[in-house]
């Protein structure tokens, strides 16, 4: 099982944040396990991922992505060489098909046109300039830039989303109304900057809110009961 490194007694709420986030990472993992984000075969298929997921269920995803895989290579010139109609069919159990299709062929477009399909050039350079312009496309906000980063192109960029908001405020970490960037901020300054660590985190708190953390959630078994504010 991954371990990562705190200044503290493993089986303490410490008192500085930096341990908090740490000591909460290593408490999750220990009871996860390692989790081995994100479930694709490969760097586009995690960008591919990364537009879908929008506002949807994964296994919604899962289904869109297996139609593609059953119907082209997943590398950015099949996407593009697609009619748009075929593809909008075969992500369909995405939901927002038309629009999902639209802005994965213009992301595509741009990948090939300008980095001749190399995604790990298109992710290459300062971490906040490529976040920048991945923020510039269509379909990309934070979450989905920081996804793509992280998980495709291995960059050290903290993804956001509900989840942490829901899971740090009942820990007593935020407040609630922070934003987005806020909250990457937060956790960017206060966590060593290790693509694994991100990786693994974030997956974990994911895991942790579908598992016990849920919107009516499930403490009585939660493995950060013992520290929890909501319960002490
Ligand atoms: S104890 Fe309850 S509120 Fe606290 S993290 Fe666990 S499930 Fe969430």
């Amino acid at each position: 099982m991954t371990h990562f490194r705190q200044n503290t007694d493993s089986r303490q709420r410490p008192a500085v944040l930096k341990d908090t986030l740490l000591f909460l990472c290593n408490r999750l993992a220990e009871h996860f396990g390692p989790l081995h984000w994100w479930p694709a075969d490969s760097p586009f298929e995690v960008v591919i991922g990364a537009f879908l997921t929008q506002n949807t269920a994964w296994r919604n995803v899962e289904l869109a992505i297996a139609a593609l895989k059953k119907t082209i290579p997943l590398t950015p010139q099949a996407l593009c060489a697609l009619q748009r109609q075929d593809l909008e069919e075969l992500i369909r159990p995405a939901g927002f098909f038309r629009q999902k299709a639209q802005r994965l062929q213009l992301f595509a477009t741009c990948l090939l046109e300008k980095h001749q399909g190399d995604l790990d050039a298109m992710l290459s350079g300062p971490l906040s300039q490529v976040r920048q312009t991945l923020l510039t496309f269509k379909g990309i906000g934070p979450e989905t830039a920081d996804s793509i980063l992280l998980y495709a192109g291995h960059r050290p960029s903290f993804v956001v989303d509900a989840y942490t908001r829901r899971l740090f405020k009942r820990y007593g970490v935020l407040e609630g109304d922070e934003t987005y960037e806020d909250i990457r901020a937060l956790f960017m300054a206060h966590l060593p900057r290790q693509v694994d660590l991100f990786n693994e985190y974030h997956a974990l708190i994911v895991e942790q809110c579908k598992t016990f953390c849920r919107k009516r959630p499930l403490c009585e078994n939660c493995p950060l009961q013992p520290e929890c504010p909501v319960l002490l």
